[in-house]
């Protein structure tokens, strides 16, 4: 019998562990206040099961634990910036690789590099950091995303997909020369954490080559794309995830990478190119904005991690548990009827706030309100998607409007157990049982750019202090026949 026909049962066991501490009702209350009810203002110290992201807070493995002692911290040419180098040609195929110290250092070097002033970047959704960094360099991002992606309900299996009939009309109405390159994500993020399949970049390839327009991948959660192009796409579920990915990559021009999410380390990422020119140009600028190109942000022993990291992630039986956990929480949510966004992504579980809540308006922000229930009710942290991370339009004044009004329950790899998904779908459940009481916030500071970080609200009405949600207690069934007895 093959592992496959049996459940997704984590491929490790548990060799260390860091104690989590549940807090008071009382304590919340008041961390939340300190927080102007922003989770991501919290204390980490104040926090049960922190799902607020699954970007660095991976578990790393003996054998990676075993590589950060082996790591050859000189200024140039250290040993472990060629074996990440090998590993990175070896599954995505790219061979020039420029270390940063996360993906958004990538995503500025390729802003800079292959960005002009008036140009127009499409891509399937925009990325928070990705489309700040296109605007910095003068740029306008579009989105190209098949409609269906804006819809929480829609169960395309695909929902990652670019609309190519969209970026023709794109290309004919503004002209190909300011294209240089379209942004795929992979397992698009603000979508619910929704893959492509392989037929859509195909169809992508053949387009953008007729127009010599660049695909520069997003390959943040390049794998878990893979893992649902083996599961969903017709043809693919003999080939293994290592053979998708590399598919995937030869079928794009370069990539900007946070290794932060796939690859099983807490900080690092890369810029990853074919083109030898412009690899020569990115060594130029990272050593303006990061360090010498054969370390970019990294220290040696943060590379070694990452590329121990890379063989680790692509394992299918990696993949498998990884995927397998965060579908176990969301089936769990479903058959509650709590509304989440379907198909279940691939990192992370999205609660739709717009029917969770839907006596809140969205100018009073039911998504950051959810958050700060989750917390409230059992220190659960996690992450508003929805209209405050959309931002504000610098020349009307208005919010960027945002169909999708989430919150986001992110899963770190290897890092909570079965039973802590339990809890979580306890959590969220008895906040739906309480959700009248829950009522919306008001923003009482905003940032300029990305306001999500570290923007302040004020719960209208005080309604934080009152909220309180019921589950039932989970009692020995031998009390009661205890208490007979004594
Ligand atoms: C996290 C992320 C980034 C930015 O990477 P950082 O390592 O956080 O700087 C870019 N794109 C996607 C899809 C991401 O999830």
């Amino acid at each position: 019998m093959s592992r496959e026909q049996r459940s997704w049962a984590e491929p490790y066991k548990i060799k260390v562990v860091e104690p989590i501490r549940m807090t008071t009702r009382e304590r919340r209350n008041k961390a939340l206040e300190e927080a102007h009810f922003n989770s991501f203002l919290l204390r980490s110290e104040d926090i049960y099961i922190d799902l607020l992201t699954d970007s660095g807070t991976s578990a790393m493995s003996d054998y990676q634990w075993a590589g950060m002692m082996m790591g050859d911290e000189a200024y140039a040419g250290s040993k472990n910036f060629y074996n990440l180098q090998d590993k990175i040609e070896k599954y995505y195929g790219y061979p020039y690789v420029v270390p940063t110290h996360q993906g958004r250092g990538a995503e500025h070097l390729l802003a800079q590099l292959l960005i002009k002033p008036g140009d127009v970047i499409p891509g399937n959704m925009y990325f928070t950091t990705t489309k700040v960094h296109q605007e910095l360099a003068g740029g306008t991002f579009v989105d190209v995303i098949i409609e269906q992606a804006h819809d929480p309900t829609s169960l395309h299996p695909f929902k990652g997909n670019i609309d190519i009939g969209k970026l023709k009309d794109l290309i004919y109405k503004v002209g190909a020369a300011r294209i240089p390159y379209v942004n795929l994500q992979a397992c698009v993020n603000m979508a619910g954490g929704q893959p492509f399949s392989l037929a859509n970049l195909k169809e992508l390839r053949q387009l953008c080559g007729q127009f010599g327009i660049k695909i520069i991948l997003d390959a943040t959660r390049a794998m878990e794309n893979a893992w649902f192009i083996k599961r969903r796409e017709p043809g693919q579920s003999k080939r293994s995830c290592a053979e998708i990915l590399y598919e995937i990559c030869s079928l794009t021009d370069g990539c900007i990478m946070s290794g932060k999410k796939d690859l099983l380390v807490n900080m690092g990422g890369f810029l990853a190119l074919r083109d030898e020119k412009i690899y020569g140009k990115a060594c130029e600028l990272v050593v303006i904005y990061e360090g010498l190109h054969t370390y970019g942000g990294m220290s040696g022993r943060d590379m070694e991690a990452m590329a121990r990291g890379i063989e680790e992630a692509i394992q299918d039986d990696h993949l498998r548990a990884r995927i397998g956990q965060v579908q176990y929480l969301g089936q769990k949510l479903l058959d509650a009827n709590i509304p989440i966004v379907e198909p279940i992504g691939g990192h992370a579980v999205y609660l739709d706030a717009n029917r969770f809540l839907s006596h809140i308006p969205q100018n009073e922000f039911p998504a950051q309100a959810l958050t700060c229930a989750l917390y409230l009710d059992f220190g659960i942290r996690t992450m508003e998607r929805g209209l405050v991370s959309a931002g504000r339009n610098s020349k009307t004044g208005q919010h960027h409007p945002s169909q999708l009004e989430l919150v986001r329950l992110t899963i770190p790899r290897r890092v909570y157990t079965q039973a802590h998904m339990d809890v979580v779908a306890e959590t969220t459940i008895a906040c739906h049982h309480a959700r009248k009481s829950i009522a919306g916030l008001r923003m009482t500071y905003e940032p300029d750019k990305l306001r999500f970080f570290q923007a302040h609200f004020q719960p209208i009405g005080s309604w934080t202090n009152s909220f309180s949600s019921e589950y039932p207690i989970l009692q020995d069934p031998l009390l009661e026949l205890a208490n007979t007895i004594f």
